[in-house]
């Protein structure tokens, strides 16, 4: 029986940024974390090399076995067990399911967010659940961009600020950063809005930030969650348009949970999680 246990507050806040490092995040921007060693040692580890050798028929992001089961005070929650996925590069798959069974869970395990009481998850032909907690934050960092449901962005920061984070965070000098940053707003057409406040923009550029966040240090799985849930319908639409032209320009993986029955069936393949596990549906557009 599924129980609804306190979650963790600040670390949906930021994003996963206090996960990263447990810092509040104006320190997190005055640390040269993630330190120029730890990136050049990141630019030779396996994950790297995957990317430059021939890709094959492997998928970018594959799972086996996958269980969460959280322990709480109010007792036992046992979310899934035995939930198997493959997402290929180039691939968008919609995530679809009721409330609570289990998709933010999901999704935050194939992130490296939080920790599988079973299974594996493999980058390529890595498997990212095997390395410590430093490693997995340094490939979270260099692998996968998330969007959140909505305010996930840091409000006092400017939205150059705020996408220019993850890369601040590797350790990349603000002048770079922030030119990388400003590229991933125009991409997103907000170059107009670089210098305001996220706390001032509306929410559907609020989640174009975002998105141009999660691009910023090109990774090669993009999940996100909700991205358009509370949205109205026009601006949804408009984000949901956003994303596909993005995934689009690169050879993403991507990976979405929508409530909305039209959006998914604009997903290459949509898969439905349920009770019984993860369900493949019919109604996807097919990769090719
Ligand atoms: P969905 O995204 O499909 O709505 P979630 O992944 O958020 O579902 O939650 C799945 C189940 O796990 C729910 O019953 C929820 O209450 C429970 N759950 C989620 N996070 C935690 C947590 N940190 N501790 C205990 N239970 C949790
Ligand atoms: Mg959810």
């Amino acid at each position: 029986m599924h129980r609804v246990l306190p979650r963790a507050g600040p670390e949906r806040c930021f994003c996963g940024l206090r996960r990263w490092f447990g810092q509040p995040p104006r320190a997190i921007l005055k640390m040269r974390s993630a330190s120029t060693a730890t990136a050049r040692r990141m630019e030779n580890s396996e994950v790297d090399q995957r990317r430059s050798g021939a890709e094959g028929a492997i998928a970018a992001l594959r799972a086996a076995g996958l269980a969460k089961t959280y322990h709480g005070g109010a007792g036992e929650v046992v979310v899934f067990a035995g939930i198997g996925i493959e997402v290929q590069a180039g691939e968008r798959v919609a995530l679809t399911g009721e409330s609570g069974v289990g998709k933010s869970t999901l999704l935050h395990l194939l992130g490296l967010l939080d920790e599988p009481t079973a299974g594996r998850v493999y980058y390529g032909d890595t498997e990212v659940t095997r390395l410590d907690a430093l490693r997995r934050a340094e490939v979270r960092n260099r692998e996968v961009g998330f969007v959140w449901q909505l305010n996930t962005l840091l409000p006092e920061f400017t939205a150059l600020e705020n996408v220019a984070m993850p890369l601040r965070i590797r350790g990349v000098g603000r002048r770079a950063a922030e030119q990388a940053a400003a590229e991933r707003l125009k991409e997103v057409g907000l170059s107009a809005r670089m210098r305001h406040r996220a706390g001032e923009l509306s929410g559907g550029e609020q989640q174009r930030v975002a998105l141009a966040r999660a691009l910023v240090g090109d990774p090669r799985l993009l999940l996100a969650d909700e991205p358009t849930g509370s949205l109205d319908g026009k601006t949804a639409g408009m984000v949901m348009d956003l994303l596909e032209e993005v995934h689009a320009r690169r050879e993403l993986a991507t990976l979405y949970v929508t409530h909305n029955s039209g959006f998914a069936s604009r997903a290459h393949r949509v898969l439905e999680l349920e009770a019984g596990g993860l369900a493949s549906k019919k109604w996807g557009l097919g990769l090719r």
